[in-house]
């Protein structure tokens, strides 16, 4: 088989999947209907990096704990290279919710000891030195965590192997097919855009248009950020997060956010979000947005893809038509693939955090070498998953998802 593969989306999950792929020798053909990578839910300003630790460090923490680790080396590896990075290592300050929540987390740091110079719990005067403003609570310091531009992060992915991958944009696909052993990938015309033995799936919620796709349990949720105007060397210098997230100054503006509405396929910049964000704003730095007002601020909207159990989908996808409704399903390993078909999506509010980690897992499973993370949570982001649901095989809810929403 001819090691050539489509990627359908130039977004975080499409740009690192290409990228992992063209670092093992692979070529791309990489589409996207925007005309460049980055313009989906990947073109915000910036977004948080920075791991979400639990008391019973279920799947999720540890599939952020190993992102965050995979990401920020990534991000290293593509700044010291010279590629169009632009990311900050400030650290990220969570402050708890209530004193609910900072027992939490004290509790979280004492049960799993981590290094000083990776989570250290702060008081509220620590805290709100670190700010530079004063804050109600203390709450956990993530020294290595900072923020991102996530498309540029894309076009970074994209320029580290870009001999390897040819972008197609302005191209949007219509359908995909299978024949002859290849994947097509086709527009509304029905004029083949690409053709390749294997197809990526990283075209976030719209990846349901196509038919072999069409049963996962992929939704939108609209995110609204807002851009405040900001002085150069003002504080915070670092991103404080508090059920939301503000960043320190980037061009003279900062993104504080965000929204969080499921199905909600509004594009409009709206001015009650800017005002929710303000709220979310005073709730993590008391009086700091006083003089902003809702109706002034720009900001963005973007679509996060989101999984009902919060965890990414990265894998081959499974032939849910070979599946008998009235029949057991088999164990998670046996079920029916479609040959060469994959998927890599359902980032939700985490795709800077995960997509380092989800292309190089994505990698591994097509190229058959071993997986960067434990076969048990190869298997709880695996995108079959969905299909042994309501067979007896249900998985619950990750406790911890109750984190502050990038
Ligand atoms: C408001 C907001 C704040 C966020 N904050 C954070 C944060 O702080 N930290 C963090 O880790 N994550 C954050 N995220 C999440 C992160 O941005 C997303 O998880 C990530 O961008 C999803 O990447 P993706 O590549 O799956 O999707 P996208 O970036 O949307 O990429 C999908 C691509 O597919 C293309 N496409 C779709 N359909 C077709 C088609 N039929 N044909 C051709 N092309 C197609 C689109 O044009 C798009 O470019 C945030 C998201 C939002 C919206």
């Amino acid at each position: 088989m001819s090691r050539h593969a489509i990627v359908i989306g130039a977004g975080l999950a499409g740009s690192s999947a290409a990228d992992r792929l063209a670092e093992r020798g692979w070529s791309i053909s990489l589409i996207d209907r925007a005309p460049g990578p980055g313009q989906g839910a990947s073109g915000n300003l910036a977004g948080v990096l920075r791991p979400l630790p639990s008391l019973d460090d279920n799947p999720l923490a540890r599939l952020t704990r190993a992102g965050f680790a995979q990401t920020r080396a990534h991000c290293r590896t593509l700044a010291a290279a010279g590629l169009p990075l632009r990311w900050g290592q400030t650290g990220v300050l969570h402050l708890a919710r209530d004193d609910r929540h900072a027992e939490t987390q004290r509790r979280v740091v004492e049960r799993h000891q981590p290094a000083v110079d990776e989570l250290r719990c702060v008081d509220r005067a620590q805290a709100s030195q670190l700010a530079g403003w004063p804050v109600a609570n203390g709450g956990w310091w993530f020294p290595g965590g900072g923020w991102v531009d996530p498309a540029s992060l894309c076009r970074a992915n994209l320029a580290h192997r870009a001999t390897a991958i040819t972008p197609h944009y302005g191209r949007p696909v219509e359908r995909i097919e299978h024949r002859a052993d290849l994947w097509h990938a086709l527009d509304a015309a029905g004029a083949v855009i690409a053709a390749a033995p294997i197809l990526i799936l990283a075209n976030a919620g719209d990846a349901r248009r196509f038919a072999p796709a069409a049963h996962l349990p992929l939704r939108a949720a609209r995110g609204q950020v807002s851009h405040l105007p900001a002085e150069e060397d003002s504080a915070p210098a670092i991103v404080v997060c508090r059920l939301g997230y503000v960043t320190p100054t980037i061009d003279g503006r900062r993104c504080a956010g965000a929204t969080f509405a499921v199905d909600d396929h509004d594009t409009a910049l709206r001015s009650a979000d800017h005002a929710e964000n303000l709220a979310r704003l005073d709730f993590m730095l008391p009086g700091y947005g006083r003089g902003l007002r809702a109706e002034d601020l720009d900001g963005r909207v973007g679509f996060r893809p989101l999984s009902p159990d919060r965890l990414p989908m990265i894998g081959a996808v499974a032939d849910a038509a070979a599946l008998a409704p009235s029949r057991p399903a088999p164990p998670l390993a046996d079920l029916p693939r479609l040959p060469g078909l994959y998927l890599i999506n359902g980032f939700g509010a985490r795709g800077i955090v995960w997509s380092a980690l989800a292309g190089e897992l994505l990698a591994c499973l097509i190229d058959g070498t071993p997986p960067p993370i434990s076969d048990d949570l190869v298997s709880a982001v695996d995108p079959g998953r969905f299909l042994l649901r309501g067979r007896g095989q249900q998985r619950r809810r990750p406790a911890n998802d109750r984190g502050a929403r990038p």
